[in-house]
């Protein structure tokens, strides 16, 4: 022994610059999460914690069993026997009796978690596999990783939260809207992502949270540690690893100056929202779950503009039955009664997966939406189910995602139709009436739109996935993101296009995209036309003050300028001109 004494020397502080994609100030310590790695738990397990580990076991296997048999129904629907054997030879292997009683045994014998023996006796599987001469044998191997990682998911989707501190800042290559929710169960500060976009699921539920998010930070899952200090800022796209006591009353100084007061807040909640010259506007909200719904009367929107109910299989992992479903809408409904709900039908595929086995090489382009809707007749009409049974206070509407052409609207109001007719016949409803629109997010949608605002009683825009479509630039990609700019001269005309022909219609118009919260874009969306908004609730005191500085003939004169120009930045450069 020497006698110097052993001092660790602080971590130096270390910048990362990328896009702020929820605003606030985070200050708090990393979870390092990783999504994709699966991992084992390692350690003895003690008598009662065997016990334990075998119910685990079991569990997942049921839960692996069901999701399998999920995916194997719906792969058969969609492209037949052949493919869904894949599924179900899955299926037999968490049936086999030999292998599972041998991880039985080796959990009681080893004392070891079953996630460690699962991926060691499904691994000499895979070996054996690899060994053989038959490419057919081989091929195989990735199923079986698969089906080991599904069980091993299992395991630990009960043990995940358990894991985190309240209070954490989760750092992760990538997270997806389950991720989030999860996490939020947990209190977590803030979120700081490798990849992803502005519009990302998982963004936006951070913004609907109060939780303040980075995103395209390319490497910084590869230089933390979980238990580190860590400040995410929101509102810059700033990230300080191992902040000093200085940096870190800094950002305490930007977190209490940003933080809207609950007075100004309580204010802002009870006036209408009208423009400088007395135009009434309406504010409602988008919202992913129940939670939620506190913050509609909280910051005084005027009911859900859109609810996304695909969040029911996201948080479940698995399709909702029609009861769920039904307590569910059921509950939503009653809580913002008078108010309306906009339940947004299944908008299921592309990036907010469903099927995680169900691989498309271009899942935004590939199967979604209205599609699935559509080829998967016993998912659309459970849900139609549900919310007409549901529709008791008559404050629900109904909204399809996805259109991009008017037979598919055809083919949804024929399945509405039958719905209506067996629940009527059945005495299930007495009042089958509720209004039916759809999403204006895919750019043939914009062609067709005069015909589609004769057809339906209203149109919402989704902004998010019309850029993405339009401009040919993925929401989520972060290395694309300076080309996603909703100020981009078409997104612009065809904004105002949807506007002008839906009000020539007599259809309701609104937008539920991330640009109807934009404060350059605001002015712009009222000289445009547009009176109804939907956005996320803790963004409606301030969407409510722009409207109240802004009055509509000035808003007129430059959506008039702004319809004229030829590029993004000369728009933006106008907005900014625009005094509010
Ligand atoms: C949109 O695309 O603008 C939209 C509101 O839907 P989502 O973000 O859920 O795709
Ligand atoms: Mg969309």
């Amino acid at each position: 022994m020497n006698n110097y004494a052993h001092y660790d020397l602080p971590e130096p502080e270390k910048l990362f610059e990328a896009i702020g994609a929820s605003k606030g100030v985070a200050i708090g310590k990393v979870y390092l999460f990783h999504r994709d790695k699966i991992e084992v738990e390692e350690g003895e397990l003690s008598d009662a914690q065997i016990e334990a580990e075998l119910i685990r076991l079991e569990t997942a296997i049921e839960r692996s069993e069901k999701e399998l048999n999920k995916i194997a129904t719906v792969t058969e629907q969609k492209v037949g026997v052949t493919y869904s054997q894949i599924f179900t030879a899955q299926i037999m292997m968490l049936h086999d009796e030999v292998m599972m009683n041998v991880v039985r045994n080796r959990i009681i014998q080893e004392r070891k978690h079953a996630s460690v023996v699962v991926s060691e006796e499904i691994g000499k599987y895979q070996q054996i596999l690899l060994a053989s001469k038959d490419a057919s044998f081989r091929e195989r191997v990735d199923d079986i990783q698969d089906l080991k990682e599904r069980i091993i998911r299992n395991l630990q989707s009960g043990h995940l939260v358990s894991r985190i501190a309240e209070g954490s800042i989760v750092v992760a290559s990538m997270l997806t809207p389950a991720d989030v929710i999860l996490f939020s169960r947990q209190n977590i500060l803030g979120c700081a992502t490798d990849g992803g976009g502005l519009t990302s699921h998982a963004a936006l539920i951070c913004q609907s949270l109060d939780v303040p998010m980075v995103v395209g930070l390319h490497q910084l899952a590869d230089h933390v540690q979980t238990g580190q200090s860590i400040i995410v800022d929101g509102y810059t796209g700033t990230v300080v690893l191992n902040p000093t006591p200085e940096t870190v009353a800094t950002f305490e100084r930007k977190q209490k100056r940003t933080t809207v007061s609950q007075t100004t807040i309580e204010k802002l909640a009870v006036a209408e929202t009208k423009t400088k010259c007395g135009k009434r506007i309406h504010v409602y909200s988008n919202i992913d779950f129940k939670e939620e719904i506190p913050g509609v009367a909280k910051y005084g929107s005027e009911g859900v503009g859109l609810y996304r109910s695909e969040n029911l299989y996201l948080s479940t992992g698995k399709q909702p039955s029609e009861a769920e479903q039904y307590d569910y809408y059921l509950q939503l409904a009653e809580s913002v009664a008078p108010k309306p709900l906009t339940v947004r039908l299944f908008d299921i595929g592309g990036d907010k997966l469903l099927l995680s086995s169900y691989k498309e090489t271009n899942p935004n382009l590939g199967w979604r939406g209205a599609r699935i809707l559509i080829d998967v007749p016993e998912i659309l009409e459970n849900q139609v189910r549900a919310i007409l049974r549901a529709n008791i206070h008559g404050n629900i509407k109904m909204m399809i995602p996805m259109i991009a052409s008017v037979e598919e609207i055809q083919m949804i109001q024929k399945s509405v139709a039958k719905v209506k007719a067996e629940l009527k016949k059945q005495k299930e409803i007495v009042n089958d009436e509720i209004e039916l629109g759809t999403m204006i997010e895919v750019p043939s949608a914009v062609a067709m739109i005069e015909e589609i605002t004769k057809m339906v009683d209203f149109v919402s825009i989704g902004t998010n996935d019309l850029i993405q479509y339009t401009l040919a630039v993925d929401r989520n990609n972060d290395i694309v993101q300076n080309l996603y700019n909703k100020f981009h001269p078409a997104i612009v005309r065809m904004v105002g296009s949807v506007i002008r022909t839906a009000k020539k219609n007599k259809c309701d118009v609104s937008m539920c995209g991330e640009m109807a919260s934009d404060k350059l874009a605001i002015p712009l969306l009222l000289g445009l036309g547009l009176e109804s908004f939907s956005i996320v609730s803790a963004s409606v005191p301030t969407f409510k003050k722009i409207v109240s500085a802004t009055t509509l003939d000035d808003a007129k004169e430059l959506a008039k300028i702004c319809l004229a120009l030829p590029t993004a930045a000369e728009i933006e450069q106008e907005l900014k001109r625009f005094k509010v």
